[in-house]
């Protein structure tokens, strides 16, 4: 089991859109991957928080197989006996009248910016093509051409225009340029991350979300929360609005609400939002597939049943704390919430954040660097603290690395 020979096969063959750590990995099981030599390591990136349950969760893998074996997909051309209650249980529990299904976390994104559009000129009354949505500096909400268009990052963007209007962008975590962007009488939402992961884990200051939220309904403004990341308990909560007490209108979930099987993911609303769209007017083959209903519903109960917004509450803080401990001069600042984190090192270049991840692979942890000087560490949710304290040894080991 030769790694070099996978990692040739999707150099050979597959378009060069990611550039992997050299790690092939052949297995996962909880909180740990194996590669093709039979390497154990933990997994910090977690499929960039798409598996908090832990890789191959036994109940969701179980829920998954049974109905891989009874029925797959129906299309919305017809009725399936799993849709509905699948529908019935994120509703209830997030507390919204309905729910819209859809496959990746951008056509969830997608799907907020047509209905946030629809009710903008049906209930709200702008002038047919006039609404424009907020969106903030350095934000990721995915890779569709209409999401690129207000993506704040040159690689994400050049060469693709002409981009999409409707859209502008104000700086994070800015009250003040929130409200002045607010004064124009055509914003229709205001899409927000919680907390900004691609960006670097950038954590908005206490009240930010919650001023916000007032703000837009002030002005009769839909406020949207792309969870993808940050939901499913991933920052120490169900949802990280949930911190500030903040009801978005729109709730965009995706990622782990599959555990990591498959994509699922989801658009929450009330009524008077979610009623705008008609048969016809929007819709995917794959969303609302039997498979999905049940891998989401197996995959959100795992995560109550376990308690791993508890979980990621209390390691997040321990783990926090213990790396603003560790007495090194490359690492610069450590931030985060609950169990998604990311470490800033002292750097001249993005050559010192890949060299500390190769470092972390040699010693068994497996993550990511993220915009440069930037490690995001996101476990997944069913990690001990006996497991996290051995991976901040092999974190302040490895950043022993920097000193060659
Ligand atoms: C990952 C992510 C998306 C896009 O999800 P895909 O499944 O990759 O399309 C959107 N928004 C946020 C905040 C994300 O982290």
């Amino acid at each position: 089991m030769d790694p070099d020979y996978f990692i040739h096969l999707e150099e050979q063959y597959g378009a060069h859109n990611y550039h992997p750590l050299p790690v092939v990995l052949s297995k996962g099981q909880g909180v740990h991957v194996w590669d093709v030599e039979g390497k154990k390591y933990y997994d910090f990136l977690c499929g960039y928080s798409a598996v908090n349950q832990g890789h191959c969760h036994p109940k969701i893998v179980d829920a998954f197989v049974k109905q891989a074996q009874q029925l797959t997909l129906t299309s919305r051309a017809f009725y399936n006996d799993k849709l509905g209650e699948f529908e019935k249980y994120i509703t209830a529990l997030f507390g919204y009248d309905k729910v819209l299904p859809m496959n990746t976390g951008v056509e969830a994104v997608e799907t907020a910016i047509k209905l946030c559009r629809k009710w903008a000129y049906e209930v709200k009354g702008i002038a047919e093509n006039e609404a424009v949505i907020i969106v903030c500096d350095h934000n990721f909400h995915g890779r569709t051409t209409t999401v690129i268009s207000f993506s704040s990052d040159e690689d994400s963007r050049k060469n693709f225009g002409p981009y999409l209007k409707g859209f502008v962008s104000i700086p994070y975590n800015n009250i003040d340029a929130l409200q002045t962007a607010l004064a124009d009488k055509n914003i229709a939402g205001f899409l927000v991350e919680p907390v900004q992961g691609e960006a670097g884990v950038m954590v908005p200051d206490e009240g930010y979300l919650a001023t916000a939220k007032k703000l837009c309904k002030e002005k009769n403004v839909l406020f949207i929360a792309d969870e993808i990341q940050t939901g499913l308990c991933r920052t120490g909560k169900m949802l990280c609005c949930d911190h500030e007490n903040v009801r978005a209108d729109i709730v965009l979930l995706g990622k782990a609400l599959s555990g990591g099987m498959m994509p699922v993911s989801a658009v929450l609303a009330d009524d008077e939002i979610m009623m705008r769209i008609k048969p016809g007017q929007h819709g995917s083959t794959f969303g609302g597939n039997p498979l999905a209903a049940v891998t989401a519903v197996a995959s959100l109960k795992v995560l109550q049943e376990e308690a791993m917004a508890e979980n990621a509450l209390l390691l997040g803080e321990y783990f926090r704390g213990e790396l603003n401990k560790i007495q090194n001069h490359h690492l610069k600042l450590v931030r985060g919430k609950g169990l998604l984190n990311a470490i800033e090192i002292y750097s001249d270049g993005p050559q010192a954040a890949w060299n500390l991840c190769l470092e972390m692979k040699e010693r068994g942890l497996l993550a990511k660097p993220t915009h440069g000087d930037k490690i995001r560490f996101a476990p997944p949710l069913c990690i001990t603290k006996e497991q996290l304290k051995e991976c901040i040894e092999i974190i302040k080991q490895s950043l022993h690395v920097l000193d060659k």
